[in-house]
């Protein structure tokens, strides 16, 4: 709750399908301002956890709230954006025919009165915070060029761009890196560590170099393993990493 300054809180989420426990009692409480790497092997249940936190997938059972008020488990899909929360999944999905600008500008409008705010002029506040957002996610030199000519890595920061654009509370990323080079790699994790405290975030990510560089500004910045469907382990990379169950999951079979 907010007396502990929280943002998630999952309890005992379990989820099944056809009889097989993707998630079971899963627990998770993300802190407002934290940012939170996720790992597991395949079939972990990282993405049914995503899908269970943004509606897309009902539990069988447990709770699930943001912040202390707001019971996701009665949301759906279409209203989490609304209430703070903005997902970006692994495949970038950004409008290729639009500018880079023209990309943000949408974003920005998304959530208000669809026919209306389309044609209404920027306010010199949004023209700003549009300048602000290019600047973080690296394209302010890219403005005005198409978004179907950006590299892999380049799509990868608009969408995230345009997340920011409606200034969400949390953020869930999942496999950020995938395909980037390693320049674009870690100049993701600058980003994503800049965002941390104004931001929560909860990465999901296989690269343990990427999970590295995120948690290199706070050596205690905790990382969850997650392993057929419940928190396996839980602690700093180095705790996690010298963990022998972990170990044996990684290595073991
Ligand atoms: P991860 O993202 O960690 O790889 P997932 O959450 O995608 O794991 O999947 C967890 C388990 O649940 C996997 O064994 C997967 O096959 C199964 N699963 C996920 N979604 C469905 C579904 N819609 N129907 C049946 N099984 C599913």
């Amino acid at each position: 709750d907010t007396a502990h300054g929280g943002i998630l809180y999952l309890e005992d989420i379990t989820v099944s399908f056809d009889g097989f426990r993707a998630l079971n009692k899963l627990s998770l409480n993300i802190a407002a301002g934290e940012l939170r790497c996720i790992i597991g092997p395949n079939g972990a249940g990282k993405t049914t956890m995503m899908d269970v936190i943004t509606g897309k997938t009902r539990p069988d059972a447990g709770s699930a709230f943001f912040g202390s008020t707001i019971d996701l488990l009665r949301l759906r899909e279409s209203q989490v954006a609304s209430i703070g929360i903005g997902r970006k999944f692994q495949k970038p999905s950004v409008f290729e025919q639009l500018t880079v600008f023209e990309n943000l500008e949408l974003a920005l409008k998304a959530d208000r009165r669809p026919r209306a705010a389309v044609f209404a002029r920027l306010s010199g506040a949004q023209l700003d915070r549009i300048g602000e957002i290019l600047t973080l996610i690296h394209l302010k030199g890219e403005a005005q060029r198409l978004a179907g000519l950006l590299s892999h890595g380049q799509k990868q920061w608009l969408e995230i761009g345009m997340l920011l654009m409606q200034d969400p509370k949390l953020l869930l990323l999942d496999e950020p890196v995938a395909g980037m080079t390693d320049e674009e790699t870690e100049r993701t994790a600058q980003l994503f560590v800049s965002l941390q405290g104004a931001h929560s975030l909860v990465v999901v990510e296989h690269d343990m170099k990427f999970i590295d560089e995120l948690t290199r500004d706070d050596p205690a910045k905790k990382v969850t393993v997650l392993h057929e469907g419940s928190v396996l382990a839980e602690g700093s990379l180095a705790q996690v990493q010298a963990n022998d169950k972990v170990v044996e999951v990684y290595l073991g079979r």
